[in-house]
């Protein structure tokens, strides 16, 4: 991996087609990886909130996901030289799942948004396996049943969309047991799907 270091915290150098290579390299190996796509206020909070910082730091492909965190890098000539989204990304990863007929999980968003975003990837990219959907706003208590289902599924990607950096440190707690190859928090980009 090709690093960059803005205000301390570690972005992965390159563009959408490096981040969509990356992805593919992770789907096809052991493990849950986990993907982060940092906006410039998630890499100011992470200047205080350690756990955060931890997250990235252990994230398998960060995204620069705002355009302040290029223009950081071009005042501190430290490489960056695109913006990457997380929904261009996510497209990128919907559209490899498409390829090769893998399976995602959508968790998230308000009763019914999952479900529809799914429906509307569904016309897209016919050949996505559906495994599952989740809303967002289930009780404390019951995130481990949650876990427990999605690991009985075993899908190949996990989506989730809980908002930032919840959805991040979500995907951390959980990621040596997960039983999915790619995760990656998406938040609004789901609500765009659903349309
Ligand atoms: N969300 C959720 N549960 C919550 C709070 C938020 O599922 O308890 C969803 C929300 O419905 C939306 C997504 O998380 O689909 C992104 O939320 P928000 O706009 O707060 O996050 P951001 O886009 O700023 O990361």
């Amino acid at each position: 991996r090709n690093i960059a270091r803005i205000m301390g915290v570690p972005v992965d150098k390159g563009s959408l087609v490096d981040a969509t290579n990356r992805i593919k390299e992770l789907l096809n190996k052991d493990g849950c990886s986990q993907v982060v796509t940092p906006n410039t206020e998630i890499v100011m909070s992470a200047q205080e909130d350690k756990e955060l910082l931890k997250v990235i730091e252990e994230a398998d492909l960060v995204i620069p996901d705002g355009i302040g965190l290029i223009y950081a890098s071009k005042i501190k000539k430290k490489g960056l030289t695109e913006r990457v989204t997380g929904v261009d990304l996510m497209a990128q990863i919907l559209n490899y799942c498409n390829e090769e007929e893998k399976s995602i999980y959508l968790f998230g968003g308000k009763p019914n948004v999952a479900n529809m975003a799914a429906e509307n990837i569904l016309k897209k990219f016919p050949n996505i396996k559906i495994a599952g959907t989740q809303d967002g706003y289930y009780k404390a208590e019951d995130e481990e049943k949650i876990i427990d289902s999605i690991n009985e599924i075993k899908p190949d990607v996990l989506f989730t969309a809980l908002g930032a950096p919840r959805q991040e440190k979500l995907i951390y707690k959980y990621k040596n047991i997960l039983k999915v190859k790619l995760a990656a928090g998406v938040g609004g980009s789901v609500d765009i799907w659903a349309g």
